[in-house]
Order: C-alpha cells, then structure tokens, then sequence
C-alpha cells in the first residue's frame, strides 16, 4: 500500500464513527440533498477497483435509475445484475444519510463469475468496468430474446396471418439489431468511424464501430482535448502496411482517420496509463500531467454526426494511486448536486472543486507514484 493512502486511511482509523456525522455536518442540513445517499464500500481484500467504479456509476444518473428500475421487475435468478440492483438500492433505500455498507453479494457474486476477479489481487478498475457493462448487456440481451421467444409462441399460438402495422418492413437482421440494443447501449454506447482515402483515386470508406468506453493514449503535460485529438490524428498506410483499394483493385498507399459519428449519453474515456516496458517485461505507470476540463466539448466528430455539438459535463472520475496496474489503490471523486465527494472505499469526504487539479497527474517524469485520472466519465447535458 502507497505511503500517501496509509496515512489516509491512518487519518480515517482515528475518526472513524466521527466520518460519517462529520460529511453530513460539512454538508449541512439544509443544503443536503433529499433523496440522496453517501455511503461508503466496505473493502473485501484489494476491492477498491470494483468499489471505485461502482461508486462512479452510483453517480452517473441514467444508470443508477435504470439498475434501480431493473430492481422493481419480477424477480430473477441471481446474477451479477441483480446483485448490483441490491445493492444500489440497499444505498438508496438507507434510512441514514451517510455511513458504510458492504458489498459483500455483489463481491462474492463477482469471483463466483470470473476466475480473473477470484482472488485478493489488486485488478485492473478499467478491465472491471468493460466486463460489468458488457455482462450487464448480455444478461439484458438474453432476456430481450427470452421474452421475444415467448411472445413469439403466443403469436403462433394465436393462428398467423393477423399481425398489422407493428413495423413489419424492417427486415429480419434490422429487427435483430433493434432487440439487441439494451440500456446499456442506449447510455454508454457510441459509435466511431474509420475513413480510408485512397491516395491514388481518392475514394473514400468507411467502417463503423461501436464503442462502450474509449482508450486514449496519455502524453506528458496535455489535455484531455489532445489526447482525443491525437486519437483522431490522421494516420497515413504505406510500403508494407498499403491498403487494398477496391476501386483501384490494388494495394494503395492511404490515409485513415477515427472519428466519432456518434456520441454516447455518458462517454467514459479510459486513460491509457498502464504501458507494458519490453526492457523491463512489465508494465509502468504513466503519471503524466493530463488536464480534464469540467465541461468537455468533442472535436474529433465525423461530418455526418448526429450530435457533434453535444456538451458534456464531468460527473465522476475513478483515480488510480500509486506507481503500477497491480500495486496501488484506486478511489473515486463525483460530482453530485453541485458539489464534489471523494470515496475511499468506506471513507467518503467532500472536496472543493480546486481539488480535482491534484489527480491531473504529475509533471515530472520522475516519479511513476501519483494520484492521477484513470477513467473519466462525462454526461452529456442534453
Ligand atoms: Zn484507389
């Protein structure tokens, strides 16, 4: 554990009890939010990758209402959905304003599932979160295509030939495609686009896709802005690595370039930060200086975007401390109601929105040891 946390959670240990009455007073009782829970995760053994990003998707509203929504339709065998259903409604549902609570089902669920999470080693939080969302999806599609099965045998069963006007035109592969968007996708999902020109015809393709977060490249003393721009930089295919025109029916040299055509709800932009050193045959931490404005705006859409101009708002950033992927801590700051909080596992502070500059990350490339950004989420305001 990072000398930087230990004195954290020294600082903790000594007011422990005190914590938590200590957040609601600094809040006030007035300015504290009705209808709304700060409580902290108990730590099951290095579980501060799965606490962090359960904390900043607590916060991030349009799934915290459809997992609450989810917990009030018929019950179902238990599965990792259901187990986070229980548990962000065991917060919601506190009688108490602050305080702790154990995600111990949600935990023992999780190592139950996945042989990678069943142990007492420290995980990857980013890893954590592309499998929760895509086991969520999956868990959703499967429903979709339990009930359309269903519903299916009762049209049979009903005689055919009377079915009208429920948009019978879409054809079989559309119609699949439409059941297998789930809330998920409707949240999380946005869609990039890779152009090829041609240098020698100048044709242009194109190919789509789809994306629940986004990783971008890190680089010393820059922005969030420039990272996604770098992302889009355009890239120019040539001697060994020429693309194959089909209009020129031959390989071409060509320029390629990832854009965004469309633009999720919450895009969750992961911070690539962990870097595999083939001189040391492991992996190192990045802590470069990174800024990520509080409002962000995207450049590197596609001419035919459907919503270039969206703007988004920062609402929760998991931070990872210390110096490497599978040493360290990770924590959580969210912004909620106006105002900023810091989990800590089952600590929770409020912080001053000045705060935030100290996980940018570091400008000397000397130390490898920070507080930095690890993955932002932003919700779009419309
Ligand atoms: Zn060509």
């Amino acid at each position: 554990m990072e000398i930087l946390m230990t004195v954290r959670k020294i600082a903790s240990i000594c007011t422990m009890g005190a914590n938590a009455s200590a957040l609601e007073k600094e809040i006030g009782p007035e300015q504290f939010p009705v209808n709304e829970h700060y409580f902290g995760l108990v730590n099951f053994g290095n579980t501060c990758y799965c606490n962090s990003v359960l904390q900043a998707l607590y916060f991030c509203r349009p799934f915290r209402e459809k997992v609450l929504a989810y917990k009030i339709q018929p019950r179902r065998k238990e599965s990792l959905l259901t187990c986070l259903a229980d548990l962000f409604n065991s917060i919601a549902t506190q009688k108490k304003k602050v305080g702790v609570i154990p995600p111990k089902k949600f935990i023992s669920r999780l190592r139950k599932e996945n042989e990678l999470f069943d142990n007492y080693m420290q995980q990857d939080a980013h890893e954590f979160l592309n499998y929760l969302l895509n086991t969520i999806a999956d868990l959703l599609q499967e429903e979709k295509s339990q009930e359309r099965q269903q519903n299916g045998k009762v049209v049979q069963n009903g005689g055919s030939g009377g079915g009208g006007g429920s948009g019978s035109s879409t054809g079989e592969g559309e119609m699949e495609e439409k059941t297998q968007q789930t809330w998920v996708h409707e949240i999380f999902q946005g869609t990039l686009t890779n152009e090829t020109r041609c240098l020698n015809c100048e044709a242009v393709s194109s190919k789509d896709e789809d994306f629940l977060d986004l990783s971008v490249d890190v680089e010393q003393n820059t922005s969030i802005t420039h990272c996604l721009r770098g992302f889009s930089n355009t890239e120019t295919l040539c001697s060994e690595y020429k693309y194959y025109c089909e209009q020129c029916r031959s390989k071409q040299e060509a320029q390629k370039r990832m854009r965004v055509k469309k633009l999720p709800m919450i895009l969750a932009l992961h911070l690539k930060r962990f870097k595999y050193m083939d001189q040391i045959h492991r992996y190192t931490k990045l802590s470069y200086r990174v800024v990520f404005p509080l409002e962000l705006r995207l450049f590197n859409t596609s001419g035919d975007a459907t919503n270039p101009d969206r703007l988004y708002d920062l609402v929760a950033v998991v931070v990872h401390c210390g110096s490497g992927p599978n040493r360290g801590h990770y924590i959580t700051i969210v912004k909620s109601h106006g105002f900023w909080l810091l989990f800590d596992d089952d600590i929770v502070e409020k912080i001053d929105a000045q705060a935030i500059e100290e996980f940018y990350g570091l400008t000397s490339d000397i130390s490898k040891n920070s507080e930095s950004g690890y993955i932002l989420f932003y919700q779009s305001r419309d």
